[in-house]
């Protein structure tokens, strides 16, 4: 575990919360099923365990569905459309950030991991909507967003997405609820965990476990038995979307990292398209030096105050380096701006 710098494995802080997650207020919902399903009692509970397994894995993209199927987010309790496959945390093989915080499920895990709505606004989506104007991103350090979502769920920590190595959204809570991913970013932002192994100094790594060297340059490791098996689309077979390492300085420290994949990009893109129609306040762009070059350092009080836009983990905290000197910024925000 020492060797983990950032991500789903590390403590954040918590915020105290109002009450148990009741139904959502606004039951104005395109997609019917949305409101029934909402944080429920044994039957989601025992549908989490399932899903738990990769084996019993039963998601859509499973059965054939195109990877790049559309999708939706939910806002308060309503569905926003985005050009993505997203599976729910009320969807078979999904991840549920609410199932930690009932005191009728069985288990263990009786506490929150999440505060419900926004503080001292509640859940209502019109209201919630004039606040959160941050998307702060994570890469997860443990390469699979199904390890994330235990990993998360046993720390009592939460986060709104994850995006698989094949670009399959998860959204475990409603945007209007906080999560508890980035200590004082959280009553302002949605967060997302990217899968990915992380970024490390030169020198043996869990890198040397992830990723194997083709005629194409670097590959991930998607032999059988290997992690491909534990993803909702099994025929997924591509890999970083540059051949080689991209190094570069976060805090000062020299990393090197191989780069996310096309498919998580193209994800992203689409949820951050999402976010910003949602989220009006939100701009899609990240924080920049005098030069305009991609700062590689924690922003002070002040300035995160006064910043709106893309944030890494790194811009919020100073131990942290995720999502590492491989993420691709102005791809993303030149992606993210683009028609549908
Ligand atoms: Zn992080």
């Amino acid at each position: 575990m020492a060797l983990v710098l950032a991500g789903c494995i590390e403590p954040e802080s918590r915020s105290p919360y109002e009450s148990l997650l009741a139904v959502p207020a606004d039951r104005d919902m395109r997609e019917a099923p949305l409101a029934d399903r909402l944080p429920g009692g044994r039957e989601d509970a025992e549908r989490r365990r399932r899903s738990a397994s990769p084996s019993a894995s039963n998601s859509p993209l499973a059965k054939g569905i195109p990877d790049r199927a559309k999708g939706s987010i939910v806002a308060g309790g309503r569905a926003f459309g985005i050009d993505a496959p997203v599976i729910h945390w009320f969807d078979p093989g999904g991840f549920d950030a609410y199932a930690g915080g009932n005191p009728e499920r069985p288990g263990p895990a009786r506490s929150l991991h999440y505060e419900p709505g926004r503080p001292g606004l509640g859940r209502q989506l019109e209201k919630v909507r004039e606040r959160v104007d941050l998307f702060v991103l994570h890469y997860d350090a443990v390469g699979l967003s199904s390890t994330c979502a235990s990993a998360l769920n046993n720390r009592g920590l939460s986060v709104h997405f994850m995006v698989d190595l094949d670009g399959t959204i998860y959204q475990a809570l409603d945007v209007v609820d906080t999560a508890w991913h980035a200590r004082h970013a959280n009553s302002r932002s949605v967060g997302v965990e990217i899968a990915h192994i992380g970024a490390y100094p030169p020198g043996p790594s869990p890198l040397d476990d992830w990723y194997v060297r083709g005629k194409d340059g670097l590959q991930l490791d998607l032999r059988p038995g290997s992690v491909r098996e534990q993803l909702s689309n099994p025929r997924y077979r591509t890999g970083p979307a540059r051949p080689s390492k991209v190094s570069g300085r976060i805090h000062g420290r020299y990393l090197e990292q191989p780069d996310f994949t096309p498919e998580q990009y193209a994800s992203l893109a689409a949820l951050t398209r999402g976010l910003l129609e949602i989220f009006p306040r939100l701009r899609a762009d990240y924080p920049r030096d005098r030069s305009g070059r991609l700062r590689r350092d924690v922003l002070s009080r002040r300035e995160f105050d006064n910043f709106r836009g893309l944030l890494g983990h790194w811009h919020v905290t100073e131990d942290k380096i995720d999502p590492g000197p491989a993420f691709d910024w102005d791809r993303l925000v030149r992606e993210s701006l683009q028609p549908r």
